[in-house]
């Protein structure tokens, strides 16, 4: 086996040792550490028509699962939907402006902090446009 061939116990991304309990499984076989994950999501995020994110603890990112974050959160509204539960509550659940590193806007719905988010892509800002003298 060479040096750059990646064993079984090396990141295929950043070929370093992988660190025991902070793997993430990216294909049959194939396994990277969090961060070269981290950089992966961030990157599919790039292009990405849809995406399913979390929303940190104090409501402020869109995350990967592992934490890191993806988007920061511009608005949030919170609304009552669906059926009531036996004490009578219905579920909550966020509606999220949030914008990510590369500029785009992104919506997302979720049922509340620490939770998925299910992201969608935002209709491009359009430029203010200049009212006709
Ligand atoms: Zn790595």
């Amino acid at each position: 086996m060479s040096a750059l061939e990646p064993s079984a116990g090396r990141c295929v991304d950043c070929l370093y040792p992988l660190e025991k309990g902070k793997i993430a499984v990216v294909g049959k076989r194939r396994r990277v550490c969090y961060s070269c994950a981290t950089v992966r999501e961030q990157l599919m995020l790039r292009t990405a028509r849809r995406y399913t994110a979390y929303l940190s603890i104090d409501g402020s990112r869109l995350t990967t699962w592992i934490g890191n974050p993806l988007a920061r959160v511009l608005t949030t509204k919170t609304a009552r939907v669906g059926f009531a539960d036996v004490r009578g509550r219905r579920p909550e659940r966020w509606y999220l402006m949030a914008i990510d590193d590369w500029d785009h806007s992104w919506l997302a719905i979720s049922p509340g902090p620490g939770m998925y988010a299910r992201m969608r892509r935002a209709a491009p800002r359009k430029p203010l446009r200049k009212r006709a003298p």
